[in-house]
Protein backbone atom coordinates (compact mmCIF):
# COMPACT_ATOMS: atom_id res chain seq x y z
CA UNK A 1 0.00 0.00 0.00
CA UNK A 2 1.16 3.38 -1.14
CA UNK A 3 0.42 6.34 1.22
CA UNK A 4 2.38 9.03 -0.96
CA UNK A 5 1.51 10.97 -3.61
CA UNK A 6 4.44 11.79 -5.95
CA UNK A 7 4.18 15.50 -6.84
CA UNK A 8 7.03 16.34 -10.01
CA UNK A 9 7.87 19.89 -9.19
CA UNK A 10 10.95 20.15 -11.47
CA UNK A 11 12.80 17.80 -13.43
CA UNK A 12 14.87 17.17 -10.70
CA UNK A 13 12.43 17.91 -7.83
CA UNK A 14 9.28 15.20 -6.27
CA UNK A 15 7.56 15.87 -3.82
CA UNK A 16 6.28 12.77 -2.19
CA UNK A 17 2.80 14.15 -0.48
CA UNK A 18 1.90 11.97 2.74
CA UNK A 19 -1.81 10.70 1.80
CA UNK A 20 -1.84 7.77 5.09
CA UNK A 21 -4.62 8.72 7.40
CA UNK A 22 -1.80 8.73 10.90
CA UNK A 23 0.77 11.41 11.04
CA UNK A 24 3.70 11.67 8.82
CA UNK A 25 5.45 14.24 7.19
CA UNK A 26 5.97 14.71 3.55
CA UNK A 27 9.07 13.92 2.35
CA UNK A 28 10.63 15.87 -0.86
CA UNK A 29 13.54 14.16 -3.17
CA UNK A 30 16.40 15.52 -5.57
CA UNK A 31 17.18 13.10 -8.01
CA UNK A 32 20.59 12.81 -9.93
CA UNK A 33 22.05 15.34 -8.16
CA UNK A 34 25.15 14.49 -6.22
CA UNK A 35 28.45 13.16 -8.00
CA UNK A 36 28.81 9.36 -7.37
CA UNK A 37 27.03 6.28 -7.22
CA UNK A 38 24.30 7.52 -5.01
CA UNK A 39 23.10 10.83 -6.72
CA UNK A 40 19.44 11.36 -4.94
CA UNK A 41 19.34 13.76 -1.75
CA UNK A 42 16.33 12.60 0.24
CA UNK A 43 14.36 15.41 2.52
CA UNK A 44 12.67 14.69 5.38
CA UNK A 45 12.54 10.44 5.21
CA UNK A 46 9.43 10.67 7.82
CA UNK A 47 8.50 7.59 10.39
CA UNK A 48 9.28 4.12 10.24
CA UNK A 49 5.19 3.34 11.00
CA UNK A 50 2.82 5.61 12.54
CA UNK A 51 0.80 5.99 15.43
CA UNK A 52 -2.13 4.00 13.49
CA UNK A 53 0.68 1.23 12.43
CA UNK A 54 0.85 2.77 8.81
CA UNK A 55 4.11 1.51 6.97
CA UNK A 56 5.23 4.94 6.39
CA UNK A 57 8.88 3.75 5.52
CA UNK A 58 7.84 0.81 3.45
CA UNK A 59 5.55 3.12 1.35
CA UNK A 60 8.12 5.96 0.97
CA UNK A 61 10.31 3.49 -0.68
CA UNK A 62 7.82 2.35 -2.78
CA UNK A 63 6.35 5.39 -4.49
CA UNK A 64 10.00 6.31 -4.80
CA UNK A 65 10.52 3.39 -6.61
CA UNK A 66 7.08 3.76 -8.83
CA UNK A 67 9.12 7.06 -10.05
CA UNK A 68 12.22 4.85 -10.44
CA UNK A 69 14.95 5.82 -8.01
CA UNK A 70 15.67 3.52 -4.80
CA UNK A 71 16.53 3.95 -1.21
CA UNK A 72 19.83 2.45 -1.45
CA UNK A 73 21.03 5.69 -4.03
CA UNK A 74 20.29 8.51 -1.59
CA UNK A 75 23.52 10.23 -1.27
CA UNK A 76 22.71 12.98 1.56
CA UNK A 77 19.58 12.99 3.64
CA UNK A 78 18.32 16.58 4.93
CA UNK A 79 16.08 16.95 8.26
CA UNK A 80 15.04 19.91 8.19
CA UNK A 81 14.30 19.39 12.06
CA UNK A 82 14.53 16.35 14.29
CA UNK A 83 10.94 15.81 15.15
CA UNK A 84 10.51 11.85 15.43
CA UNK A 85 7.59 12.48 12.50
CA UNK A 86 10.33 13.92 10.49
CA UNK A 87 13.76 12.34 10.84
CA UNK A 88 12.71 8.14 12.45
CA UNK A 89 13.51 6.55 9.50
CA UNK A 90 16.60 8.67 8.81
CA UNK A 91 18.86 5.47 10.17
CA UNK A 92 16.84 3.26 8.18
CA UNK A 93 18.08 5.56 5.02
CA UNK A 94 21.72 4.93 6.16
CA UNK A 95 21.46 1.81 6.67
CA UNK A 96 20.51 0.83 3.61
CA UNK A 97 22.35 3.59 1.21
CA UNK A 98 25.31 4.72 3.57
CA UNK A 99 24.19 8.36 3.18
CA UNK A 100 25.57 11.28 4.63
CA UNK A 101 23.46 13.11 7.06
CA UNK A 102 23.15 16.92 7.07
CA UNK A 103 20.98 19.06 9.66
CA UNK A 104 21.61 21.97 11.09
CA UNK A 105 24.36 22.48 14.63
CA UNK A 106 21.33 24.30 16.54
CA UNK A 107 18.82 21.45 15.96
CA UNK A 108 21.84 18.26 16.27
CA UNK A 109 22.53 19.91 19.97
CA UNK A 110 18.77 20.07 20.71
CA UNK A 111 18.09 16.33 19.26
CA UNK A 112 20.91 14.95 21.92
CA UNK A 113 19.46 16.58 24.69
CA UNK A 114 16.42 17.13 24.82
CA UNK A 115 15.40 15.77 20.92
CA UNK A 116 15.62 12.19 22.16
CA UNK A 117 13.28 12.26 25.23
CA UNK A 118 10.82 13.71 22.33
CA UNK A 119 11.19 10.02 20.94
CA UNK A 120 10.87 8.18 24.15
CA UNK A 121 7.84 10.53 24.90
CA UNK A 122 6.08 8.82 21.62
CA UNK A 123 7.01 5.79 22.26
CA UNK A 124 9.51 5.20 19.75
CA UNK A 125 13.35 4.79 19.38
CA UNK A 126 15.27 7.73 18.77
CA UNK A 127 17.71 6.92 15.53
CA UNK A 128 21.56 7.21 15.42
CA UNK A 129 21.70 11.16 14.12
CA UNK A 130 25.27 11.48 13.34
CA UNK A 131 25.42 14.82 10.97
CA UNK A 132 28.30 14.84 8.56
CA UNK A 133 28.09 18.51 7.98
CA UNK A 134 25.52 20.82 9.60
CA UNK A 135 23.44 23.12 7.31
CA UNK A 136 24.35 26.41 8.08
CA UNK A 137 22.47 29.49 6.46
CA UNK A 138 23.28 30.59 2.63
CA UNK A 139 24.25 28.64 -0.31
CA UNK A 140 24.18 24.62 -0.37
CA UNK A 141 25.81 23.69 -3.87
CA UNK A 142 25.45 20.10 -4.48
CA UNK A 143 25.82 18.45 -8.11
CA UNK A 144 28.45 17.22 -10.79
CA UNK A 145 30.15 20.06 -12.86
CA UNK A 146 27.21 19.90 -15.90
CA UNK A 147 24.61 19.79 -13.55
CA UNK A 148 25.27 22.17 -10.30
CA UNK A 149 22.22 23.00 -8.37
CA UNK A 150 22.10 25.51 -5.51
CA UNK A 151 20.02 24.81 -2.37
CA UNK A 152 19.84 28.35 -0.34
CA UNK A 153 19.46 26.58 3.42
CA UNK A 154 16.88 29.54 5.60
CA UNK A 155 17.69 29.31 9.58
CA UNK A 156 13.73 29.01 10.50
CA UNK A 157 13.53 28.29 14.44
CA UNK A 158 10.30 28.68 16.56
CA UNK A 159 8.63 24.94 16.06
CA UNK A 160 12.15 23.78 17.22
CA UNK A 161 15.10 25.60 17.98
CA UNK A 162 17.36 24.78 14.95
CA UNK A 163 14.78 24.09 12.41
CA UNK A 164 15.71 24.67 8.63
CA UNK A 165 13.94 25.45 5.78
CA UNK A 166 15.04 24.78 1.77
CA UNK A 167 14.61 27.32 -1.29
CA UNK A 168 15.36 26.47 -4.62
CA UNK A 169 15.84 29.71 -6.05
CA UNK A 170 15.37 29.23 -9.57
CA UNK A 171 12.28 26.35 -9.42
CA UNK A 172 10.73 28.97 -6.46
CA UNK A 173 10.49 26.28 -4.63
CA UNK A 174 10.16 26.30 -0.60
CA UNK A 175 10.57 23.38 1.35
CA UNK A 176 8.89 24.92 4.59
CA UNK A 177 9.26 21.97 7.44
CA UNK A 178 7.04 22.74 9.82
CA UNK A 179 7.42 26.11 10.21
CA UNK A 180 4.93 27.10 7.99
CA UNK A 181 1.55 24.42 6.24
CA UNK A 182 -1.71 25.50 3.97
CA UNK A 183 -3.63 27.21 6.47
CA UNK A 184 -1.71 26.53 9.49
CA UNK A 185 1.54 27.29 11.07
CA UNK A 186 4.07 24.95 13.31
CA UNK A 187 3.48 24.44 16.87
CA UNK A 188 5.32 25.86 19.05
CA UNK A 189 4.39 24.23 22.45
CA UNK A 190 6.79 21.53 22.19
CA UNK A 191 10.01 21.48 24.06
CA UNK A 192 11.64 24.66 22.90
CA UNK A 193 9.49 25.93 20.89
CA UNK A 194 8.78 29.87 20.55
CA UNK A 195 6.17 31.76 19.48
CA UNK A 196 8.44 34.65 18.59
CA UNK A 197 11.39 32.91 16.66
CA UNK A 198 8.40 31.47 14.49
CA UNK A 199 6.68 34.79 13.63
CA UNK A 200 9.88 35.90 13.04
CA UNK A 201 10.70 32.79 10.39
CA UNK A 202 7.17 33.05 9.15
CA UNK A 203 8.16 36.89 8.52
CA UNK A 204 11.49 35.89 6.56
CA UNK A 205 10.01 33.43 4.44
CA UNK A 206 7.06 35.19 3.22
CA UNK A 207 9.43 37.50 1.40
CA UNK A 208 11.01 34.86 -0.80
CA UNK A 209 9.51 34.84 -4.62
CA UNK A 210 7.81 31.01 -4.25
CA UNK A 211 6.00 29.29 -6.70
CA UNK A 212 5.27 26.07 -4.88
CA UNK A 213 5.76 25.88 -1.20
CA UNK A 214 6.28 22.08 0.01
CA UNK A 215 5.24 22.17 3.89
CA UNK A 216 6.21 19.59 6.20
CA UNK A 217 2.31 18.33 6.62
CA UNK A 218 -0.44 18.44 4.82
CA UNK A 219 -3.90 19.90 6.20
CA UNK A 220 -7.35 20.00 4.82
CA UNK A 221 -6.69 22.31 2.23
CA UNK A 222 -4.84 19.15 0.67
CA UNK A 223 -1.25 19.16 -1.05
CA UNK A 224 1.54 21.58 -1.12
CA UNK A 225 0.62 25.07 -2.28
CA UNK A 226 1.00 26.00 -5.96
CA UNK A 227 0.50 29.46 -7.28
CA UNK A 228 2.13 32.80 -6.71
CA UNK A 229 -1.01 34.44 -5.02
CA UNK A 230 -2.02 31.22 -3.33
CA UNK A 231 0.84 31.40 -1.45
CA UNK A 232 1.43 34.64 -1.02
CA UNK A 233 -2.54 34.77 0.56
CA UNK A 234 -1.62 31.66 2.55
CA UNK A 235 1.12 34.06 4.41
CA UNK A 236 -1.24 36.81 4.50
CA UNK A 237 -3.59 34.63 6.59
CA UNK A 238 -1.29 32.51 8.42
CA UNK A 239 0.12 36.25 9.90
CA UNK A 240 -3.27 36.52 11.29
CA UNK A 241 -2.40 33.74 13.97
CA UNK A 242 0.64 34.20 15.21
ZN1 LIG B 1 7.87 18.93 13.86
Amino acid sequence: MIYHNSVRLAEDFYCYVWQGRGNNCNASLLSSVLRGERPHVLIDPGHIRNELGEPCFDSLTQAMERDGFKMEDIGLVIGTHSHPDHIEAIELVVEKSSALLALSREEYEFYSTMGKMFFQMFGAKPPQVNPFFYLKEGELSLGAKNNKVTIKVLFTPGHSPGSISLYLEEEKILISGDVVFAGSVGRTDFPSGSPSLLRKSIDELSQLDVEYLVPGHSTELGSIIAGKDKVARNFQMVKMFI
